[in-house]
């Protein structure tokens, strides 16, 4: 196993592949499914300079990917379906359930179309501030000042700060490191302060990347209309809930799903956390989903189902499909549950 572990490390996904390894841990480490986190699926674009590309894939990848799965000896289900056999420890075949978070127009456009032909069930999880044209899609803010601009000033800390962005690298360097800075913020109330300045120096609309980017009610409701379509919940204004407060977070929670209950006529049962990973969803918030009835609620941190989860339905890790890495045997690789069992150090759970 060690010399298995070094292989992993030292090469990743394509070691993980090309050593045929992902098939010898398969058994070890596959578990019983796994949950897929898409956002975009989109043609590619020109822009030289795409710091969220990580969020999207193309509709021809897209394709292939469901055409691998549909061929592969996994279940394809919904999130229901997943939970029955969770609860009810029906593990006689592995399974795979899609979702895609935000609610993005391009998922009604490019990939709904492939799954209705297919006759594959899957989720979108619906943060209620988008399709109301009133959320911040922080992280596109950041970029369009950065895209547009050959030098921002603002302030760090009491202090000016000037960042030079004229050049590509710069700005990629630049995203990068406000990025993680912002991230890095110990409450989401600060986040949005930056940005909402950002944005109001450098003349961003925020709001408009909600209506160019996030499907209406109306485009919402055809997709509810169809069964194999879950609408799950994904809070209001998409904050990183463990950097709000607890009744802000039991409330974002909660009322994402009236408002979607109201417009839609479905009670949502499934809950995403946005951003989703240890800095934005921890104990307290698998806690406030579980109370308040949700079946299950999603996470992003990395890992494949195994049947100790149906103890921990609110802190389900999932597999994310990236911009990046858009391959058919990095899934395969994924979906065998290596590539993440090395990440988690071959622990099944992470729900503290
Ligand atoms: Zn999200």
């Amino acid at each position: 196993m060690a010399g298995l572990r070094q292989v992993i490390i030292r090469g990743g996904l394509e070691s993980l592949y090309f050593s045929g390894a992902h098939l010898a841990l398969e058994p070890f480490v596959g578990g019983v499914g796994a949950i897929l986190t898409l956002h975009h699926v989109r043609p590619p674009r020109p822009d030289r300079f795409q710091p969220n590309r990580l969020l999207e894939i193309t509709p021809r990848f897209f394709a292939r990917v469901i055409k691998l799965l549909r061929r592969s000896d996994l279940d394809l289900v919904s999130l229901d379906e997943m939970h029955r056999r969770l609860t009810e420890r029906d593990f006689g075949k592995r399974f795979v359930c899609l979702t895609f978070d935000d609610g993005y127009r391009d998922v009604l456009q490019y990939a709904y179309p492939v799954l209705k032909e297919a006759g594959v069930p899957f989720a979108v999880y619906v943060a209620t501030s988008f399709a109301d044209r009133l959320g911040e899609l922080w992280w596109l803010a950041l970029e369009a000042v950065i895209a547009r601009n050959g030098r921002i000033g603002f302030t760090i800390d009491g202090r000016n700060r000037i960042f030079d962005c004229g050049t590509l690298a710069e700005k990629r360097t630049l995203y990068d490191e406000l990025y993680w800075w912002l991230r890095g913020r110990p409450t989401e109330a600060e986040l949005r302060a930056i940005i909402h300045n950002l944005a109001a120096v450098y003349k961003v609309d925020i709001a408009a990347f909600c209506k160019e980017l996030c499907m209406s009610w109306e485009e919402l409701a055809e997709l509810a209309a169809d069964p194999l379509v879950t609408i799950g919940a994904h809070t209001v204004n998409h904050p990183m809930l463990a950097k709000v407060t607890a009744e802000t977070a039991r409330s974002e929670m909660d009322l994402s799903r009236s408002v979607i209950e109201a417009a839609l006529a479905v009670r949502p049962q499934h809950l995403a956390y946005p951003v989703g990973d240890r800095t934005s969803a921890g104990p307290r918030e698998f806690a406030l989903a579980a109370e308040l009835g949700f079946k299950t609620a999603v996470t992003t941190r990395p890992g494949v189902l195994f049947p100790e989860h149906r103890q921990h339905l609110t802190a389900l890790p999932r597999i994310s499909l990236n911009g990046h890495f858009q391959r058919l045997r990095y899934v395969r690789v994924l979906l065998s549950g290596s590539a993440t069992a090395m990440w988690n150090g071959f622990r099944r759970l992470e729900a503290a």
